[in-house]
């Protein structure tokens, strides 16, 4: 027997059939003995519908009423559930965040989980209840409704399973697993059956939407077995009840990936745009005076190149942002050319990321000198570079990204199984 946390998507509960057909996986594993909560979301667009209601009754609207609005799709599809279970002869209850409760701070619309006590939940499930419980919501220290930002119950559904000390996290969707790479561009990208939770975390914030990446870091964090599978496939095809391999893709601790490949996988941003400060003056403070009226108009600031100067005085600055964001960044740094101190300012738009990640890199040599030579020979001229332990991103013009990416994809052997 084990204890499982299932968590189904917008797309999983979309409609009734949808959600009848969640209600057999869940059936499965219990019938198979296994102690069960389950997360939902909205119905698919619903959250999206809910929100446009809100900015249409006032685009200045109070962020408490917003999230009194918007957390009523997961009410929704928590109580149906429970119904569609039920139906099937199931012991099952729906769950909203005040009633366990999931206690968060006070960020109204972007709440972050606070605490969580899961004894009702485990003493119920012990007695053969299943708990259906509404993602993306909790209860704020004012006592109402706050809810966790776009994407939100994959959080809740890591942090129930911390809560409940269960053996695995399923996020049921509408992917079958993480892939070596986004298969839209390069078809031979492979399912990868064990991924590090800090490869995760890489992929998720490069555009690898599977999960939110909150929801990564609190798996991390609290080593939460989590599993990425499909809820499209029949709840009763063989092997889909499996314990130990079910279909789908395993994020779990380094430790216990015994195989590691060198490369994991190839992830993209796309929309980045370069800034770059040409002859700043190279003093104490000038990535101070840059960055901090940057980070107060909460511009996000993500590859950060600096030249060591040539001459002891002046250097060169070049960071990327996202495009959406260069106006206003482009605003704000000359807004305080004085105190910066810089010569000329230049920026570029519609560019790429391309990251390779891997934990194996960490012990392994060549790898960024393969991913050069690679792009070089199909002509693709890098921008920027940076690394980290476990990842190297480039920066290349926004017309080769699909080339860069299966470039790489394939130097590393990721087509090959
Ligand atoms: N329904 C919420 C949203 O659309 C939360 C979620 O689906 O994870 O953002
Ligand atoms: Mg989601």
């Amino acid at each position: 027997m084990a204890r499982i946390v299932m968590k189904f998507g917008g797309t999983s509960v979309a409609d009734l059939d949808r959600i009848r057909n969640v209600a057999r996986h869940v059936k499965r594993e219990v019938d198979a003995g296994h102690e069960v909560a389950v997360v939902v979301s909205a119905m698919s667009g619903k959250t999206n519908e809910l929100v446009g209601w809100t900015r249409d009754a006032s685009p200045m609207h109070d962020a408490r009423e917003y999230d009194a609005v918007v957390a009523s799709g997961e009410q929704v599809t928590s109580g149906l559930l429970a119904i569609a279970l039920q139906h099937l002869g199931i012991n099952a209850r729906s769950w909203q965040g005040w009633q366990i409760p999931i206690k968060t701070d006070n960020a109204h619309g972007a709440a972050r989980i606070m605490e969580i006590n899961g004894d009702e939940i485990i003493r119920r499930m012990g007695e053969g209840q299943v708990a259906v419980i509404a993602g993306f919501q909790g209860l704020g220290p004012d006592n109402r409704i706050a809810t966790l930002g776009r994407g939100g119950s994959d959080t809740s559904a890591v942090a129930i399973a911390a809560a409940v000390k269960a053996d695995r996290c399923d996020i049921y969707t509408d992917v079958d697993g993480v892939y070596t790479t986004d298969p839209r561009i390069e078809p031979k990208a492979r399912r990868l059956k064990k991924i590090a939770f800090e490869e995760m975390l890489e992929m998720a914030s490069l555009g690898a939407k599977v999960l939110q990446v909150r929801s990564v870091e609190l798996a991390m964090v609290f080593k939460v077995r989590t599993f990425v599978r499909s809820s499209f496939e029949d709840p009763d095809a063989p092997g889909m009840g499996d314990l130990l391999n079910p279909p789908g893709t395993l994020i779990c601790d380094e430790e216990e990936i015994v195989e590691q490949e060198v490369v994991t996988g190839i992830a993209y941003a796309k929309d980045e745009a370069q800034i770059s400060l040409r002859r700043l003056a190279d003093r104490p403070g000038v990535s101070a005076a840059i960055f901090g009226p940057l980070a107060e108009s909460h511009i996000n600031v993500d590859m950060i190149v600096q030249n060591i100067s040539e001459d002891g005085s002046k250097t060169d600055m070049t960071f990327t942002v996202p495009s959406g964001d260069v106006d206003k960044a482009m605003r704000v740094l000359s807004e305080h050319k004085e105190k910066i101190g810089y010569d000329v300012i230049q920026n570029e738009s519609g560019l790429v990321k391309v990251s390779v990640i891997g934990i194996g890199m960490r012990s392994h040599a060549g790898v960024a000198a393969t991913a050069f030579r690679a792009l070089a020979e199909k002509g693709i001229n890098i921008k920027a570079i940076t690394t980290s332990e476990i990842k190297i991103s480039i920066l290349i013009d926004g017309p080769y990204a699909e080339l860069a990416v299966r470039t790489l994809h394939s130097c590393y052997g990721l087509d090959k199984s």
